[in-house]
Protein backbone atom coordinates (compact mmCIF):
# COMPACT_ATOMS: atom_id res chain seq x y z
CA UNK A 1 0.00 0.00 0.00
CA UNK A 2 1.43 3.61 -0.54
CA UNK A 3 1.10 6.54 0.92
CA UNK A 4 -1.72 8.02 -1.57
CA UNK A 5 -3.75 5.11 -0.80
CA UNK A 6 -4.70 7.08 2.41
CA UNK A 7 -6.07 9.71 0.27
CA UNK A 8 -8.91 7.23 -1.51
CA UNK A 9 -11.28 8.74 1.37
CA UNK A 10 -10.74 12.17 0.50
CA UNK A 11 -11.25 11.75 -3.29
CA UNK A 12 -14.51 10.06 -2.21
CA UNK A 13 -15.42 13.21 -0.09
CA UNK A 14 -14.45 15.55 -3.20
CA UNK A 15 -16.02 13.38 -5.91
CA UNK A 16 -19.55 13.28 -3.61
CA UNK A 17 -19.64 17.17 -3.06
CA UNK A 18 -19.04 18.62 -6.61
CA UNK A 19 -22.09 20.52 -6.26
CA UNK A 20 -24.84 21.39 -9.78
CA UNK A 21 -22.77 24.26 -10.47
CA UNK A 22 -19.63 21.82 -10.52
CA UNK A 23 -18.11 23.19 -7.65
CA UNK A 24 -16.43 21.68 -4.27
CA UNK A 25 -17.95 24.33 -1.66
CA UNK A 26 -14.72 23.10 0.91
CA UNK A 27 -12.36 25.29 -0.24
CA UNK A 28 -14.12 27.75 -2.22
CA UNK A 29 -11.92 30.26 -3.74
CA UNK A 30 -12.64 33.79 -2.81
CA UNK A 31 -11.33 35.04 -6.11
CA UNK A 32 -11.40 38.97 -5.12
CA UNK A 33 -12.31 40.01 -2.24
CA UNK A 34 -14.04 43.46 -2.03
CA UNK A 35 -15.19 44.54 1.50
CA UNK A 36 -15.27 42.39 4.64
CA UNK A 37 -19.62 41.77 3.44
CA UNK A 38 -18.67 40.98 -0.52
CA UNK A 39 -16.27 39.31 -2.88
CA UNK A 40 -16.11 37.56 -5.98
CA UNK A 41 -16.46 34.11 -5.81
CA UNK A 42 -17.25 31.32 -9.08
CA UNK A 43 -17.31 34.77 -11.47
CA UNK A 44 -20.32 36.72 -9.89
CA UNK A 45 -20.45 38.95 -6.96
CA UNK A 46 -21.74 37.89 -3.58
CA UNK A 47 -22.32 38.79 -0.11
CA UNK A 48 -20.38 37.28 2.31
CA UNK A 49 -22.22 35.22 4.69
CA UNK A 50 -20.06 32.85 6.45
CA UNK A 51 -16.54 34.60 7.11
CA UNK A 52 -16.51 34.76 11.36
CA UNK A 53 -15.58 38.64 10.50
CA UNK A 54 -17.89 39.47 13.39
CA UNK A 55 -16.83 43.15 13.48
CA UNK A 56 -16.56 43.39 9.94
CA UNK A 57 -12.51 44.74 10.88
CA UNK A 58 -10.88 43.51 7.95
CA UNK A 59 -10.74 46.30 5.71
CA UNK A 60 -10.70 48.98 8.98
CA UNK A 61 -8.30 52.16 7.79
CA UNK A 62 -6.68 51.95 11.47
CA UNK A 63 -6.08 48.40 11.07
CA UNK A 64 -4.93 48.51 7.59
CA UNK A 65 -2.56 51.65 8.33
CA UNK A 66 -1.39 50.40 11.63
CA UNK A 67 -0.41 47.38 9.41
CA UNK A 68 1.28 48.59 6.78
CA UNK A 69 3.89 50.72 8.91
CA UNK A 70 4.67 48.09 10.72
CA UNK A 71 5.37 46.26 7.38
CA UNK A 72 7.70 49.44 6.57
CA UNK A 73 9.37 49.58 9.97
CA UNK A 74 9.72 46.39 11.00
CA UNK A 75 9.79 44.68 7.55
CA UNK A 76 7.72 41.05 6.32
CA UNK A 77 8.35 38.39 8.94
CA UNK A 78 10.41 37.68 11.73
CA UNK A 79 11.89 34.56 10.07
CA UNK A 80 11.96 32.98 14.07
CA UNK A 81 9.82 31.78 16.93
CA UNK A 82 8.88 33.40 20.31
CA UNK A 83 11.57 31.30 21.46
CA UNK A 84 14.47 32.63 19.15
CA UNK A 85 14.51 35.64 17.59
CA UNK A 86 10.41 36.63 16.74
CA UNK A 87 9.78 38.14 20.04
CA UNK A 88 9.54 41.72 18.85
CA UNK A 89 8.42 45.13 21.06
CA UNK A 90 4.81 44.61 19.64
CA UNK A 91 4.61 41.31 20.33
CA UNK A 92 5.22 42.21 24.02
CA UNK A 93 2.62 44.74 23.88
CA UNK A 94 0.24 42.85 22.75
CA UNK A 95 0.43 40.70 25.17
CA UNK A 96 0.41 43.66 27.58
CA UNK A 97 -2.29 44.58 26.15
CA UNK A 98 -4.66 41.44 26.13
CA UNK A 99 -3.41 41.01 30.09
CA UNK A 100 -5.21 44.83 30.88
CA UNK A 101 -8.06 43.49 28.99
CA UNK A 102 -8.80 40.51 30.68
CA UNK A 103 -7.73 42.01 34.16
CA UNK A 104 -5.38 38.85 34.63
CA UNK A 105 -1.43 39.67 35.25
CA UNK A 106 0.05 37.75 31.65
CA UNK A 107 -1.14 36.61 28.02
CA UNK A 108 0.79 34.60 25.59
CA UNK A 109 0.47 35.59 21.94
CA UNK A 110 0.68 32.42 19.78
CA UNK A 111 1.25 32.16 15.88
CA UNK A 112 -2.47 30.93 15.55
CA UNK A 113 -5.67 30.22 17.59
CA UNK A 114 -4.87 26.22 16.16
CA UNK A 115 -1.60 26.49 18.03
CA UNK A 116 -2.38 28.38 21.02
CA UNK A 117 -5.21 25.52 21.95
CA UNK A 118 -2.12 22.54 21.33
CA UNK A 119 0.27 24.80 22.87
CA UNK A 120 -1.82 25.46 25.90
CA UNK A 121 -3.05 21.35 26.27
CA UNK A 122 0.48 20.16 25.12
CA UNK A 123 2.18 22.52 27.93
CA UNK A 124 -0.13 22.03 30.84
CA UNK A 125 -1.14 17.89 30.36
CA UNK A 126 0.47 15.32 29.59
CA UNK A 127 0.65 11.14 30.33
CA UNK A 128 -0.83 10.93 33.99
CA UNK A 129 -3.23 13.69 33.34
CA UNK A 130 -6.20 13.85 32.29
CA UNK A 131 -8.47 15.75 30.02
CA UNK A 132 -12.03 15.97 30.11
CA UNK A 133 -13.50 17.91 27.08
CA UNK A 134 -16.70 18.51 25.54
CA UNK A 135 -17.45 16.41 22.75
CA UNK A 136 -18.14 19.38 20.34
CA UNK A 137 -14.89 20.87 21.08
CA UNK A 138 -12.94 22.36 17.84
CA UNK A 139 -10.92 19.83 15.99
CA UNK A 140 -7.56 21.85 17.61
CA UNK A 141 -8.88 21.00 20.79
CA UNK A 142 -8.92 17.13 19.78
CA UNK A 143 -5.46 17.73 18.55
CA UNK A 144 -3.94 19.42 21.53
CA UNK A 145 -5.17 16.31 23.44
CA UNK A 146 -3.21 13.80 21.31
CA UNK A 147 -0.25 16.33 21.67
CA UNK A 148 -0.51 16.31 25.08
CA UNK A 149 -0.61 12.57 25.55
CA UNK A 150 -3.25 12.75 28.68
CA UNK A 151 -6.10 10.63 29.26
CA UNK A 152 -8.70 12.27 27.17
CA UNK A 153 -12.42 12.01 28.70
CA UNK A 154 -15.39 13.69 26.16
CA UNK A 155 -18.56 14.22 28.40
CA UNK A 156 -21.81 14.72 26.53
CA UNK A 157 -22.13 18.42 24.31
CA UNK A 158 -23.09 21.01 26.86
CA UNK A 159 -24.30 18.29 29.70
CA UNK A 160 -22.84 20.13 32.94
CA UNK A 161 -24.34 16.96 34.76
CA UNK A 162 -22.56 14.77 32.87
CA UNK A 163 -19.14 16.47 33.55
CA UNK A 164 -19.97 16.71 37.62
CA UNK A 165 -20.45 12.83 37.14
CA UNK A 166 -17.19 12.40 35.04
CA UNK A 167 -14.50 14.92 37.24
CA UNK A 168 -16.60 12.91 40.62
CA UNK A 169 -15.63 9.30 39.11
CA UNK A 170 -12.09 10.35 38.59
CA UNK A 171 -11.81 11.40 42.20
CA UNK A 172 -8.75 12.41 43.51
CA UNK A 173 -7.38 11.91 39.99
CA UNK A 174 -9.63 15.29 39.36
CA UNK A 175 -7.09 17.46 40.55
CA UNK A 176 -4.82 16.74 37.71
CA UNK A 177 -7.73 17.63 35.15
CA UNK A 178 -8.03 20.25 33.06
CA UNK A 179 -12.03 20.59 31.33
CA UNK A 180 -12.02 22.28 28.19
CA UNK A 181 -14.93 24.11 26.80
CA UNK A 182 -15.87 26.52 24.41
CA UNK A 183 -17.52 30.10 24.49
CA UNK A 184 -19.69 30.01 21.63
CA UNK A 185 -20.22 26.65 19.39
CA UNK A 186 -18.56 26.88 16.10
CA UNK A 187 -20.76 24.51 14.29
CA UNK A 188 -24.42 25.25 15.60
CA UNK A 189 -23.49 28.79 17.62
CA UNK A 190 -24.74 27.56 20.56
CA UNK A 191 -22.95 28.53 24.06
CA UNK A 192 -21.76 26.59 26.97
CA UNK A 193 -23.65 26.63 29.92
CA UNK A 194 -20.39 28.21 31.92
CA UNK A 195 -22.13 29.05 34.97
CA UNK A 196 -22.93 25.08 36.22
CA UNK A 197 -19.71 24.27 34.38
CA UNK A 198 -17.59 26.36 36.79
CA UNK A 199 -19.25 25.19 39.59
CA UNK A 200 -18.63 21.22 38.93
CA UNK A 201 -14.82 21.88 38.40
CA UNK A 202 -14.78 24.17 41.63
CA UNK A 203 -16.79 21.26 43.40
CA UNK A 204 -13.88 18.07 42.42
CA UNK A 205 -10.39 20.64 42.35
CA UNK A 206 -10.07 20.62 38.32
CA UNK A 207 -8.81 23.82 36.34
CA UNK A 208 -10.91 24.94 33.31
CA UNK A 209 -10.02 26.07 29.73
CA UNK A 210 -12.56 28.13 27.77
CA UNK A 211 -11.72 28.54 24.14
CA UNK A 212 -13.55 32.13 23.54
CA UNK A 213 -12.67 32.12 19.05
CA UNK A 214 -16.10 32.94 18.37
CA UNK A 215 -17.16 35.08 21.50
CA UNK A 216 -14.13 37.40 22.12
CA UNK A 217 -15.65 40.94 21.06
CA UNK A 218 -18.87 39.62 20.71
CA UNK A 219 -20.56 38.77 24.12
CA UNK A 220 -19.85 39.97 27.25
CA UNK A 221 -20.03 44.08 28.58
CA UNK A 222 -16.51 44.54 27.16
CA UNK A 223 -16.44 42.01 24.59
CA UNK A 224 -14.31 39.69 26.55
CA UNK A 225 -16.33 36.98 26.20
CA UNK A 226 -19.12 34.10 27.80
CA UNK A 227 -16.66 34.31 30.93
CA UNK A 228 -17.44 38.01 31.11
CA UNK A 229 -21.07 37.60 29.79
CA UNK A 230 -21.91 34.64 32.40
CA UNK A 231 -20.05 36.39 35.04
CA UNK A 232 -17.65 33.56 35.74
CA UNK A 233 -14.08 35.36 35.02
CA UNK A 234 -12.70 34.57 38.59
CA UNK A 235 -14.08 30.72 38.17
CA UNK A 236 -12.38 30.19 34.96
CA UNK A 237 -8.24 29.15 34.48
CA UNK A 238 -7.21 29.82 31.21
CA UNK A 239 -8.98 31.83 28.41
CA UNK A 240 -8.20 30.85 24.65
CA UNK A 241 -8.92 33.11 21.63
CA UNK A 242 -7.89 33.62 18.16
CA UNK A 243 -7.20 37.01 16.33
CA UNK A 244 -8.67 35.30 13.19
CA UNK A 245 -12.58 36.24 13.39
CA UNK A 246 -13.76 39.54 15.47
CA UNK A 247 -9.91 40.81 15.46
CA UNK A 248 -9.76 40.42 11.21
CA UNK A 249 -6.25 38.96 11.61
CA UNK A 250 -4.10 35.73 12.31
CA UNK A 251 -2.51 34.53 15.52
CA UNK A 252 -3.57 33.32 19.04
CA UNK A 253 -3.40 34.01 22.33
CA UNK A 254 -3.86 32.34 26.11
CA UNK A 255 -4.55 34.62 29.07
CA UNK A 256 -4.62 33.72 32.98
CA UNK A 257 -4.85 34.70 36.50
CA UNK A 258 -2.05 32.43 37.37
CA UNK A 259 1.12 33.50 38.25
CA UNK A 260 2.77 30.18 36.96
CA UNK A 261 1.63 30.36 33.79
CA UNK A 262 4.11 32.24 32.09
CA UNK A 263 6.49 28.99 32.36
CA UNK A 264 4.41 27.48 29.70
CA UNK A 265 6.75 29.56 27.23
CA UNK A 266 9.27 27.03 28.17
CA UNK A 267 7.72 23.78 27.79
CA UNK A 268 4.94 25.00 24.82
CA UNK A 269 5.97 22.81 21.42
CA UNK A 270 3.97 25.43 19.14
CA UNK A 271 5.27 28.56 21.36
CA UNK A 272 8.85 27.34 20.90
CA UNK A 273 9.17 25.53 17.17
CA UNK A 274 7.02 28.05 15.08
CA UNK A 275 7.50 31.32 13.56
CA UNK A 276 5.92 34.24 15.91
CA UNK A 277 3.08 36.40 13.81
CA UNK A 278 4.28 38.88 11.71
CA UNK A 279 5.19 42.57 12.42
CA UNK A 280 2.47 43.51 10.27
CA UNK A 281 -0.51 41.26 11.64
CA UNK A 282 0.49 42.18 15.53
CA UNK A 283 0.09 45.71 14.75
CA UNK A 284 -3.33 45.64 12.85
CA UNK A 285 -4.59 43.24 15.89
CA UNK A 286 -3.55 46.05 18.28
CA UNK A 287 -5.65 48.10 16.83
CA UNK A 288 -8.09 46.06 15.88
CA UNK A 289 -8.15 44.94 19.90
CA UNK A 290 -8.22 48.93 20.62
CA UNK A 291 -11.45 49.40 18.54
CA UNK A 292 -12.95 46.32 19.72
CA UNK A 293 -12.62 47.79 23.38
CA UNK A 294 -13.16 51.47 22.28
CA UNK A 295 -16.25 51.12 19.72
CA UNK A 296 -19.24 49.02 21.50
CA UNK A 297 -21.13 49.89 18.75
CA UNK A 298 -19.63 47.24 16.77
CA UNK A 299 -21.05 45.05 19.01
CA UNK A 300 -24.20 46.57 18.97
CA UNK A 301 -24.50 46.57 15.38
CA UNK A 302 -23.37 42.83 15.25
CA UNK A 303 -26.14 42.31 17.43
CA UNK A 304 -28.88 44.02 15.78
CA UNK A 305 -28.07 42.32 12.42
CA UNK A 306 -28.23 38.18 14.18
CA UNK A 307 -31.58 39.36 15.68
CA UNK A 308 -32.94 40.96 12.26
CA UNK A 309 -31.67 37.27 10.44
CA UNK A 310 -32.41 35.17 13.11
CA UNK A 311 -36.36 36.28 13.37
CA UNK A 312 -36.17 36.44 9.47
CA UNK A 313 -35.48 32.67 9.11
CA UNK A 314 -37.67 31.99 11.78
CA UNK A 315 -40.64 33.40 9.94
CA UNK A 316 -39.55 31.88 6.97
CA UNK A 317 -39.87 28.18 8.59
CA UNK A 318 -36.05 28.06 8.66
CA UNK A 319 -35.96 28.21 12.52
CA UNK A 320 -31.14 28.15 13.25
CA UNK A 321 -30.37 25.45 15.57
CA UNK A 322 -29.59 27.43 18.66
CA UNK A 323 -30.50 30.70 19.85
CA UNK A 324 -29.54 34.25 18.81
CA UNK A 325 -26.03 34.29 17.94
CA UNK A 326 -23.40 35.49 15.13
CA UNK A 327 -23.32 31.50 14.06
CA UNK A 328 -26.46 30.49 13.07
CA UNK A 329 -26.95 27.30 11.21
CA UNK A 330 -30.10 25.48 9.42
CA UNK A 331 -30.30 22.26 9.67
CA UNK A 332 -31.10 20.58 6.28
CA UNK A 333 -32.55 17.37 5.99
CA UNK A 334 -29.51 15.34 4.01
CA UNK A 335 -26.32 15.74 2.23
CA UNK A 336 -27.74 15.82 -0.75
CA UNK A 337 -30.16 18.80 0.17
CA UNK A 338 -27.86 20.92 1.56
CA UNK A 339 -25.77 21.03 -1.30
CA UNK A 340 -27.92 21.65 -3.65
CA UNK A 341 -29.32 24.68 -1.43
CA UNK A 342 -25.92 25.54 -1.33
CA UNK A 343 -25.35 26.12 -4.65
CA UNK A 344 -28.97 27.78 -5.08
CA UNK A 345 -27.82 30.24 -2.74
CA UNK A 346 -24.92 31.11 -4.38
CA UNK A 347 -26.45 31.42 -7.20
CA UNK A 348 -28.68 33.95 -5.51
CA UNK A 349 -25.36 35.73 -4.80
CA UNK A 350 -25.04 34.47 -1.07
CA UNK A 351 -22.36 32.60 0.45
CA UNK A 352 -22.33 30.54 3.46
CA UNK A 353 -20.84 27.83 4.52
CA UNK A 354 -21.56 24.52 4.01
CA UNK A 355 -21.19 21.87 6.67
CA UNK A 356 -21.48 18.12 6.22
CA UNK A 357 -20.73 14.87 8.58
CA UNK A 358 -18.20 14.19 9.53
CA UNK A 359 -17.67 17.50 10.77
CA UNK A 360 -20.79 18.32 12.07
CA UNK A 361 -22.48 17.54 15.52
CA UNK A 362 -24.90 14.58 15.23
CA UNK A 363 -24.08 13.51 11.70
CA UNK A 364 -26.24 16.46 10.51
CA UNK A 365 -26.21 18.55 7.45
CA UNK A 366 -25.94 22.50 7.72
CA UNK A 367 -26.44 25.56 6.00
CA UNK A 368 -24.07 28.13 8.29
CA UNK A 369 -24.30 31.79 8.61
CA UNK A 370 -21.59 33.92 10.50
CA UNK A 371 -22.90 37.31 10.66
CA UNK A 372 -21.05 40.65 10.27
CA UNK A 373 -21.08 44.46 12.41
CA UNK A 374 -20.55 45.08 8.83
CA UNK A 375 -23.71 43.59 7.06
CA UNK A 376 -26.62 46.25 5.95
CA UNK A 377 -29.81 45.60 6.30
CA UNK A 378 -30.59 45.39 2.73
CA UNK A 379 -27.47 42.40 2.56
CA UNK A 380 -29.60 41.05 5.16
CA UNK A 381 -32.71 41.06 3.60
CA UNK A 382 -30.86 39.72 0.78
CA UNK A 383 -29.81 36.62 2.36
CA UNK A 384 -33.18 36.12 3.81
CA UNK A 385 -34.58 36.13 0.50
CA UNK A 386 -32.41 33.68 -1.11
CA UNK A 387 -33.33 31.86 1.80
CA UNK A 388 -37.02 31.72 1.39
CA UNK A 389 -36.51 30.80 -2.16
CA UNK A 390 -34.91 27.41 -1.03
CA UNK A 391 -37.35 24.03 -0.21
CA UNK A 392 -39.06 24.66 2.76
CA UNK A 393 -38.50 28.34 3.08
CA UNK A 394 -41.62 30.37 2.80
CA UNK A 395 -41.01 32.42 -0.20
CA UNK A 396 -40.97 36.48 0.91
CA UNK A 397 -40.09 39.54 -1.30
CA UNK A 398 -36.69 40.91 0.00
CA UNK A 399 -37.13 43.07 2.93
CA UNK A 400 -40.37 41.54 4.02
CA UNK A 401 -38.99 38.31 6.09
CA UNK A 402 -37.03 40.26 8.61
CA UNK A 403 -39.72 42.47 9.69
CA UNK A 404 -42.32 39.37 9.64
N1 LIG B 1 -10.91 27.30 18.31
C1 LIG B 1 -12.10 27.34 17.72
C2 LIG B 1 -13.32 27.05 18.54
C3 LIG B 1 -12.22 27.65 16.37
O1 LIG B 1 -13.43 27.68 15.78
C4 LIG B 1 -11.05 27.94 15.63
C5 LIG B 1 -11.09 28.33 14.17
N2 LIG B 1 -12.14 27.93 13.43
C6 LIG B 1 -9.83 27.87 16.29
C7 LIG B 1 -9.79 27.57 17.61
C8 LIG B 1 -8.53 28.10 15.54
O2 LIG B 1 -8.32 29.46 15.32
P1 LIG B 1 -7.28 29.97 14.21
O3 LIG B 1 -8.05 30.23 12.96
O4 LIG B 1 -6.71 31.21 14.79
O5 LIG B 1 -6.24 28.91 14.05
Amino acid sequence: MGLFDKLASAAAVRRDVVSAGGLVPFGVTVERILSPTEGIVAGRQVILGGTNNYLGLTFDHDCIEAGIAALRREGTGTTGSRMANGSYAGHLALERELAAFYGWPEAIVFSTGYLANLGMIGALTGPGDVLVIDSDCHASIYDGCKLSGAEVIRFRHNNAADLDRRLARLGERAHNALVIVEGIYSMLGDQAPLADIVAAKKRHGAMLMVDEAHSLGVLGEHGRGLCEAAGVMDGVDFVVGTFSKSLGGVGGFCVSPHPEFGLVRYTSRPYIFTASPSPATIASTRQALGHLRSRPQLRERLWHNVSRLHQGLTALGLPPAAAPSPVLAIARDSREQALADWQQLLDAGVYVNLMVPPATPGGISLLRCSISAAHSDAQIDHILAAFAALPGGRSAAPGQAALA
